[in-house]
């Protein structure tokens, strides 16, 4: 039993909680992409939640494409 919050197994709110293992990470959030969530992986191997490119101009990016703005036509 830990000795500062009591549990078993810690919560997240007490300092010795240790976080599930992962290896898989966000490159967007830098947090870890942990089971039962959704992620989506480009072409270099790199991971993302599915909910941090959810926002179009961020999956661009995460997908190695550049958006421009048209200036001539
Ligand atoms: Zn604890
Ligand atoms: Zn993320």
């Amino acid at each position: 039993m830990c000795e500062i919050c009591g549990f078993e197994k810690c919560p997240s709110s007490c300092p010795n909680y240790i976080p599930p293992k992962t290896t898989y990470y966000c490159s967007i959030c830098n947090e870890g992409i942990y089971d039962g969530e959704e992620y989506i992986e480009n072409d270099i191997g790199e991971y993302a939640h599915w909910e941090c490119v959810n926002y179009g101009r961020d999956l661009v990016r995460f997908l190695g494409y550049d958006i421009k703005t048209m200036e001539e036509r």
